[in-house]
């Protein structure tokens, strides 16, 4: 193995640039050369590439975003695009491309391979965390953290106003970020898409528990944290709904794309350290068509495939959990 390219893809995630550190310096450190491929899959179809040695990745290791920079590029989905871009890898001499994304940058590597002989594999960088196989992936337990500290934010003037507050947090197709930060958070409710079927009854039961936290449990705020897209209209729609029906205020919250930012934490730096170390021993060792995964503190390889083809679950016993504590019915009477 001579020359190895990395590049970053889709929705940017906090602890890719500590990926890139590791993939370089395990590199360096097996004398293989590395290159660092810009934007996503356009910097395959453009040539804009630079070379990465230690020094280009000194003082990365904290910082969100991606040096390489990240992007969707939907005219990779061509034919030609793949044949291109297979021609632009074979020009520079690549043998392996290591792409760190999520499950749609997966596919576009599994497009490429069907046109170019040279290694893929899959490094999982989404806050999302809605890659099947691996425990977590790059960038999640990051987003907990920055949902959680608004969500304690909100808490206090919740309280100090006695208010409604629905908080909407990213995972349009999955419950992780919300589910983990209700939890840490301490906030009444969770509404995710896995535990959320039908929204018609949804909204009379947060009015009843609502209003049996209030009376019962003497709560004098209320917080809901939220998945994004799951209301017709929106947050602010809810919101609205929610006073109508109980005339007590109610503030939509929408943390969006600050959720994507931040310093890694620790978690987040040590596990795209692992595995960006781990999937350099991979190409040398020739695999391809890999994602690489951790498992009960286990790095391994899996058919990158498996991202898409196998839908990833809630933690049952976080959902356990919560239900039990959502559940007011069994709490002992507030007395004044
Ligand atoms: P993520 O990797 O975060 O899931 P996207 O789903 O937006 O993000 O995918 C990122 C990029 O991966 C797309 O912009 C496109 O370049 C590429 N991609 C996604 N799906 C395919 C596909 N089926 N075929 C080829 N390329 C794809």
């Amino acid at each position: 193995m001579r020359k190895i390219a990395v590049l970053t893809s889709g929705g940017d995630a906090p602890g890719m640039n500590a990926c890139i550190r590791a993939i370089v310096l395990t590199a360096e450190h097996f004398g293989v050369q590395i290159i660092g491929y810009k934007h996503g899959y356009n910097g395959l179809l453009d040539q804009e590439y630079l070379p990465l040695k230690a020094r280009n990745v000194a003082n990365i290791i904290q910082r969100g975003g991606t040096i390489l920079r990240s992007a969707r590029c939907s005219s990779f989905k061509t034919e030609e695009s793949a044949k291109l871009a297979a021609k632009n890898l074979n020009a520079l001499g690549i043998e392996a491309l290591l792409i760190i994304g999520g499950d749609g940058s997966f596919r576009g590597a599994c497009h490429l391979a069907k046109h170019w002989q040279g290694q893929v594999i899959g490094l999982p960088g989404t806050i999302d965390n809605d890659i099947y196989g691996t425990d977590a992936t790059i960038g999640y337990h990051t987003a907990i953290e920055t949902a959680l500290d608004s969500i304690d934010k909100v808490r206090d003037t919740a309280d100090a106003f006695e208010r409604i507050f629905l908080v909407e947090v990213m995972g349009r197709h999955a419950g992780f970020i919300g589910l983990s930060a209700a939890l840490a958070s301490a906030s009444d409710q969770v509404l995710v898409p896995e535990l959320c079927t039908d929204l018609n009854t949804e909204v009379d039961n947060i009015v009843s528990h609502l209003q049996a936290a209030m009376n019962k449990r003497g709560n004098c705020s209320y917080i809901i944290v939220t998945a994004e897209n799951l209301w017709p209209g929106g947050v602010t729609n809810l919101a609205q709904t929610l006073h109508e029906k109980t005339k007590l205020e109610c503030r939509p919250v929408i943390l969006g794309h600050v959720q994507r930012g931040g310093s890694p934490v620790s978690q987040d730096r040590l596990l795209a350290t692992k595995m960006g170390a781990y999937a350099v021993e991979q190409a040398i060792a020739g695999k391809t068509n890999i994602m690489v995964a951790e498992q009960n503190n286990q790095l391994l390889c899996l058919p990158i495939e498996t991202s898409w083809q196998q839908r990833k679950t809630l933690d049952p016993y976080l959902v356990k959990i919560q239900q039990e504590f959502f559940d007011i019915t069994k709490q002992a009477e507030h007395v004044v």
